[in-house]
């Protein structure tokens, strides 16, 4: 039989472990319960993306529409959670993560804090998302929740119709790696593919491949095995409880954008964004953060402009690893140097350090310390 109804494949994909639970078959031997006794709380936070994405059929891998199933449905669709944790389900939105909003980033990170101030006994939280933006999401909630309990994001390379689908699998690595003990303190994670990365370091490396996400040359924290959630690392940069962004006064963040460096360059871009009035401009620089001598002038007028009128410019990189060191050259233009940030996560810890000040020495700090 074939069908159109993506709700109809779901049904397909609750029916084989219903069906084996129903039996009375256990599944001990499978995925041991971390912790005996009562499973603790984990609330998953669903946003949408190809974890929830349906298709007209199981080889539809390519064509689906992301945030077709509820969070509800994912959670259902895998029943072995309830070994692991008591889920409470909350749906912020149902969007391919293109699409995900500053908005959406408020209100998730108000409400884990909500979660963990009124709920001292929820171990932690998952938040369902897509691949595409998914670590931009994470590196913002590392840098403003105020809380050291674990905040998990989950994904999926396939969507919830798939044969072999990645969803079900990450969503219960997630929920498993959110209620572990020894998840804590360790910032925001990212839980895919078996493996835990750390929010401010990983980045999505491939398009379709399930093992897309990394932290290149920092490497990963931990994995997710069959017999326990298994950490070797934890980050050293400051994070959540630690962090000094608060969130509370805000309602909107200062205007941030991203400048891509190639062969000659049309430096109309960088023009256009100073005419603009933006607060800051992150150069994705070649190499080391490398610019030509027609960016480098263009970027030069800033120096002209009025003290606070001026965009804070910082220098990152599109090679996708290693630092990028202050240099005396650019001390002139006040740069600042993103270090092993990517550009999209230098453009949100830039935004959230313009929040707090627009003392160059300051923003240079901070990107040293985050
Ligand atoms: N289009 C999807 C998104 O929402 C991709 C994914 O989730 O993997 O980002």
């Amino acid at each position: 039989m074939t069908t159109d109804n993506p709700r109809a494949w779901t049904v397909r994909l609750i029916g084989p472990a219903a069906f084996l639970a129903l039996c009375g078959f256990p599944g001990d031997g499978a995925i041991a319960q971390e912790a005996p006794g009562a499973p603790p709380v984990v609330w998953v936070l669903a946003t949408g993306g190809t974890i929830s994405g349906g298709g007209a059929s199981p080889t539809s891998l390519t064509e689906y529409r992301a945030g077709t199933f509820s969070g509800e449905e994912l959670v259902a669709a895998v029943p072995d959670l309830a070994r692991h944790a008591t889920i409470r389900v909350e749906q912020v939105a149902n969007v391919g993560s293109p699409n995900i909003t500053f908005d959406d980033w408020l209100t998730l990170a108000r409400r884990i804090d909500e979660v963990f101030d009124n709920e001292p006994d929820t171990a932690g939280v998952v938040i369902t998302h897509g691949t595409n933006t998914l670590e931009e999401t994470a590196y913002f909630l590392n840098l403003t929740v105020r809380h050291d309990r674990p905040v998990v994001l989950v994904g999926a390379q396939r969507p919830a119709t798939a044969i072999s689908a990645d969803g079900p699998l990450n969503l219960l690595n997630a929920v498993r790696t959110a209620a572990s003990p020894e998840a804590r303190g360790k910032g925001v994670l990212v839980v895919m593919n078996d493996q835990v990365n750390a929010a401010r370091d990983v980045t999505k490396t491939s398009t379709y491949r399930l093992e897309t996400f990394s932290s290149r040359d920092l490497g990963l924290l931990g994995y997710v095995d069959g017999d326990r959630v298994a950490f070797y690392r934890a980050p050293s940069r400051r994070h959540t409880a630690a962090s000094e962004f608060d969130l509370t006064a805000v309602t909107g963040f200062p205007r941030v954008d991203i400048v891509y460096s190639y062969v000659e360059a049309n430096p109309v871009v960088i023009r256009a964004l100073i005419e603009d009035g933006v607060d800051g401009i992150v150069l994705a620089g070649t190499g080391a953060g490398g610019m030509s001598r027609r960016e480098r002038d263009t970027l030069e007028r800033v120096t002209t402009l009025p003290a606070g009128a001026r965009p804070i410019i910082v220098r990152s990189n599109r090679v996708g690893s290693g630092r990028v060191l202050p240099r005396t050259s650019d001390d002139g233009l006040e740069m600042v140097a993103g270090d092993t940030l990517n550009p999209q996560k230098a453009r949100i810890l830039l935004m959230l350090a313009l929040t707090r000040t627009r003392d160059l020495d300051e923003i240079r700090r901070i990107f040293r310390e985050y």
